[in-house]
């Protein structure tokens, strides 16, 4: 699904440059669930940037669902991102001045699917994530775990390749995490290819495979045995 060969990404500020990553490689294949781990600072982001086609490597070869992703410009770029990929982020990233429906919606929309199609794909998505009661409300109405439940409904809406999350449960409390990992859990165990990146420990064993970035490098890159999410415990 996914196949990257020897990535390198500087970011060049003036005279100074600063080399994040330095020589990456690793392939995911369908149905994984993987979590990529590293201290702050250690290129997490810039890596699930480039996995995202939000930015693009300097050096090395990227390759999803069998096609070559270099040099592309925005647009196409942005076909692919709506085509491969959904997102999810630790600030949820959702449109305050949309409901949560609309919100689930927006990925359709810019698939052209016509407005009761969207509507209706939206609704199913939400009840997903168990939020159907919460359709017509603002992100300003819903708790810090039910706006992350929208974000995941949104990004599961255009039916991607690939889910990647960026420290999803970062903005979580520990119940409330084990919640939406529970969640996502369950979005992998129905077959979605899942990237992760997290800093903690216990979100990472909630994965199936940990990658681990250090100095820019992969340092372990390991199956683990996977620890089911169990929300209840922390009652
Ligand atoms: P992580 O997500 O693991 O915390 P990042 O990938 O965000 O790490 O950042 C890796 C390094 O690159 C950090 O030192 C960060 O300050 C730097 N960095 C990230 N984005 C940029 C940018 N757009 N311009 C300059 N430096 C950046
Ligand atoms: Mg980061």
């Amino acid at each position: 699904m996914i196949e990257i060969k020897n990535l390198h990404k500087s970011y060049y500020m003036g005279k100074n440059s600063l080399h994040v990553l330095k020589g990456i490689n690793f392939t995911v294949s369908e149905g994984e669930m993987v979590s990529i781990m590293g201290s702050s600072g250690s290129g997490k982001s810039t890596l699930l940037n480039i996995l995202g086609i939000l930015d693009e490597a300097d050096e090395g070869t990227y390759t999803l669902d069998g096609t070559l992703i270099k040099d592309l410009n925005e647009k196409v770029a942005a076909q692919y991102r709506n085509k491969f990929l959904g997102f999810i982020f630790q600030s949820f990233n959702l449109i305050n001045y949309k409901s949560a429906l609309e919100n689930v919606a927006m990925p359709l929309y810019y698939q052209g699917v016509k407005r009761n199609i969207r509507t209706e794909k939206a609704m199913h998505y939400l009840e997903k994530v168990g939020l159907a009661d919460w359709a017509s409300h603002l992100p300003s109405e819903l708790s810090g775990g039910q706006k992350q439940r929208v974000a995941i409904a949104r990004a599961l809406a255009s039916d991607p390749k690939v889910l990647l999350a960026d420290e999803p449960t970062g903005a979580l409390d520990s119940k409330t995490s084990h919640e939406v990992m529970e969640l996502i859990q369950g979005i992998n165990d129905e077959g979605k290819t899942i990237i992760i990146v997290t800093h903690e420990v216990d979100i990472a064993h909630v994965t199936k495979r940990i990658v681990n970035l250090k100095d820019g490098i992969i340092i372990d890159d390991s199956k683990v045995t996977q620890v089911r999410a169990k929300a209840e415990a922390y009652v």
